[in-house]
């Protein structure tokens, strides 16, 4: 794809606004192809993805097993706990092993921020031709998932003509649990690098006042910002302060295994303050969406009818974006045959 550089997907930081623009426009085409069955697209044949997962995951792995068989493409699964790893194995053995089966593409979860960046560059200095795309690392990068958000949230305001002007001078209100969401951290760079306004809204325990700084600077690493003008970042305290001309309302699963830390004083009294409900919606226009990541807890971070309610939750969109958002990494990043003309309907 034209001005596509990426060799490896590991965060959203290094994204350009043309980049954001090749992913949404690949993405809208697989969605309008019926790629399911035996239709599948030969895009990848040849190629073999293996994912490397070393925490739970329900639909991250699972859709870009999809994507990747929809593609033509072959997929190998990895088990932490039944592998050489808990025989002392380093990381970069295990994944050099599996480039010597033939991976072209390693698709790598983990609960420490940075272990598939460290890989990434350790293969490269082994002469490895492999890709390797994060699916999560830590509080650090959910880049699929931003992606996936940006697109569904695109294709909510120009169902025709998803980019990333879509999403210019929006303003998109996210609630939850920031501190410790690397979907929150993903999302930041992805909606004000295509010129959205992002409020950010939870207690000071789970959003530190620094968060309003996040987007300033590119990160440690990066020499310059690939995004020349960034919309803004506003940490706000209450719901009722935020949500009124918020465009779109996303919602942050609230990691209840932060309770025993006592981050909060109870599930109750969250709530009460930070759960989104159909009356809480009501504080902004009409017809204002609902996002959230999954996994849900009905009743806590969102009330369960809203979360059921087609016209107002986007949830199950989001699911079924991922797929072709998935696809569109895989093949920018191993594609071995073009893809036929673009449809025009969507
Ligand atoms: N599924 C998302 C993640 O892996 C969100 C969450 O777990 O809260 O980060």
């Amino acid at each position: 794809m034209s001005g596509w550089s990426h060799r490896h997907v590991l965060d959203l930081a290094s994204f350009s606004v043309e980049d954001f623009a090749t992913v949404l426009e690949l993405a809208q085409r697989f969605r309008s192809l019926p790629v399911a069955g035996a239709r599948k697209l030969p895009a990848l044949q040849g190629r073999l993805m293996t994912s490397l997962f070393f925490e739970p995951s329900t639909r991250t792995r699972s859709s870009f097993e999809l994507a990747a068989k929809r593609l033509s493409a072959e997929v190998q699964s990895f088990s932490p706990s039944a592998s050489s790893l808990s025989k002392g194995e380093s990381l970069l053995d295990t994944a050099r092993t599996y480039v010597a089966m033939g991976a072209d593409i390693l698709v790598v979860r983990h609960r420490c921020a940075g272990v598939p960046h460290s890989l990434a560059r350790d293969l490269d200095r082994c002469g490895e031709r492999v890709a390797v795309l994060s699916a999560g690392d830590g509080l650090h990068s959910h880049p699929s998932q931003g992606l996936l958000d940006l697109f569904t949230l695109a294709r909510h305001f120009s169902p025709e003509a998803p980019g990333p002007a879509s999403l210019m001078g929006r303003r998109i209100v996210i609630v939850g649990d920031v501190l410790h969401s690397r979907v929150a951290r993903s999302n930041l760079w992805a909606l004000t690098g295509c010129g959205a306004d992002v409020v950010l809204c939870a207690p000071p325990t789970l959003l530190p006042e620094c968060f309003a700084d996040f987007v300033a600077a590119p990160p440690p690493g990066q020499r310059a910002d690939p995004v020349a003008a960034r919309g803004r970042v506003q940490v706000v305290r209450s719901l009722e302060e935020a949500l009124p001309g918020a465009d779109a309302v996303m919602t942050l699963r609230l990691q209840k295994e932060r309770m025993q830390q006592h981050l909060l004083t109870s599930l109750d009294t969250y709530h009460r303050r930070y759960g989104l409900s159909h009356r809480r919606l009501a504080l902004c226009g009409d017809g204002v969406p609902v996002l959230h990541p999954g996994p849900v807890n009905r009743g806590v971070e969102i009330a369960g009818e809203l979360l059921d309610d087609p016209d107002r939750s986007l949830v199950e969109e989001q699911v079924r974006n991922g797929i072709p958002i998935r696809m569109a990494l895989l093949y920018l990043l191993a594609a071995t045959a073009p893809l036929p003309p673009p449809l025009t309907a969507a």
